[in-house]
């Protein structure tokens, strides 16, 4: 394996990726693919359409990096003008391609036009020194050719066309070129919910720092915290010349933080808890009730949009007024008054009623104070009781959420599920 691995700088095209018309997502795909390949993205630019800014900066880009990827303008209209501004920047003359424009022509033909439209010569103009890069899936090539020690690649910008040339000729082309300077790279999710994203990272900041085994563990691979609403991914990468090597490596990594995180550590090959959560009681042959309040929905939404949830989910009650907490959960009035709907008193009724109710084994609930009103002193915004009753046994906890609304909502739901996997 090499040191030093290939780099990449992309420059995407398109007044309408400034403008905010379109979303770029050719760089996020590029960005994927490439790393799955081992080439490091160094750097991603975007510009109008406007010859001297595409020029300057493929420019730039050329001078310090393996490759460079254009994508977007090698389109047959007025405003696609990549082509031009990239071969007049490296003076290389463009010259028509015969096999190309036969290829067009054939195109066209078999689409009963009879007359072959004259912007579409502009397609089969290729920079002197350029090779052809086959577009499976539409009429612009790509093109590359080699700049000094740069190879640089024009594609097409509608995301198939570009997707359809890279996973073919280009793929092909950048394992000859960049040949050793690929290594692939190796992933692996873990995937946690319930602990902040820094708590995490002190956690495993300080076995780094008083523990040798797990030190040289981490040091063969690379980390990195993926958090969102619903708790922290950690991705452990590897780089190693073969997938043996790799998935040692990141087994004894996984082994050392698994020893750390296991406490908020859930598995699912989706990412999803819900997996998790359905499978268990599927294994364990319970069926489930959920009643929700401040959720309205949401964690019986998450629960069936795992396919195969009818196996293990009965259904849901979304009390959300307190008239329906009492009517078709049985909780008690009085309760109600004293305690409030926010209350470790209710949601244990909430939980028991809808199992009860339902006639199943286990029963879910939840019901706190979304936000942005009905907060107080006692009873902040982002308050939520959770109770989980199974089989005679019983387990109620509270979270004081932050956020807004929607992450209250998102971030109740999810320990919703994580409390009930838990307790099972
Ligand atoms: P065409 O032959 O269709 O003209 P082209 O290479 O000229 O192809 P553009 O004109 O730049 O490509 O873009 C064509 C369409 O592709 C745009 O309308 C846009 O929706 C989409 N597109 C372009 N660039 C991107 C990008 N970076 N990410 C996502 N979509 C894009
Ligand atoms: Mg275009």
């Amino acid at each position: 394996m090499t040191s030093q691995l290939a780099r990449a700088v992309l420059v995407s095209v398109g007044d309408e990726l400034l403008f905010g018309e379109t979303i770029n997502t050719n760089a996020a795909w590029l960005g994927r693919a490439l790393a799955e390949r081992g080439i490091v993205v160094s750097r991603g630019y975007t510009v109008g359409d406007n010859r001297i800014s595409i020029q300057e900066v493929v420019q730039t880009a050329t001078r310090s990096t393996d490759l460079v990827l254009i994508s977007g303008g090698l389109g047959p209209t007025q405003d696609d003008i990549t082509r031009n501004a990239v071969a007049d920047l490296f003076d290389r003359p463009l010259h028509r391609n015969e096999r190309l424009l036969s290829d067009l022509k054939a195109r066209f033909h078999s689409r009963g036009y009879r007359e072959f439209p004259e912007t579409n010569l502009s397609q089969v103009e290729v920079p002197e020194g350029a090779i052809v890069l086959d577009n499976p899936n539409g009429t612009a090539p790509g093109l590359a050719f080699e700049e000094g020690s740069t190879l640089v690649v024009m594609l097409p910008g509608v995301p198939r066309e570009l997707r359809g040339i890279f996973l073919g000729d280009l793929s092909k082309l950048l394992e000859e070129w960049l040949g050793d300077k690929i290594a692939p790279v190796h992933h692996r999710m873990l995937h946690t919910t319930g602990v902040p994203e820094s708590r995490l990272a002190e956690i495993i900041e300080d076995a780094i720092n008083s523990n040798t085994t797990f030190a040289r563990a981490m040091r063969e691979v690379s980390l990195a915290y993926l958090p969102d609403l619903r708790g922290v991914d950690l991705r452990i990468t590897a780089r190693a010349v073969s997938t043996g090597k790799a998935e040692a490596l990141i087994d004894q990594a996984e082994q050392e933080l698994d020893a750390r995180i296991a406490r908020w550590r859930y598995h699912a090959n989706g990412g999803d808890i819900v997996e998790s959560v359905s499978d268990t009681l599927k294994d364990r042959g319970l069926m489930l009730a959920v009643a929700e309040s401040c959720t309205g929905g949401l964690v019986t939404k998450r629960l069936t949009d795992y396919p195969g949830a009818s196996a293990s989910f009965a259904g849901g009650v979304i009390a959300y007024d307190d008239s329906v907490k009492i009517s078709a959960l049985d909780v008690s009035q009085q309760d109600l008054s004293r305690f409030g709907a926010v209350s470790e008193v209710v949601a244990l009724q909430m939980a028991l009623g809808v199992s009860k109710r339902l006639d199943s084994d286990v029963g879910l609930s939840v019901t706190g104070v979304a936000g942005p009103g009905g907060g107080t002193k006692d009873k902040p915004v982002g308050r939520v009781w959770f109770a989980v009753v199974s089989n005679g046994g019983k387990m109620t906890r509270s979270v004081d959420f932050l956020g807004d609304r929607d992450a209250v909502r998102e971030r109740a739901a999810q320990a919703a599920l994580a409390m009930l996997l838990r307790t099972l």
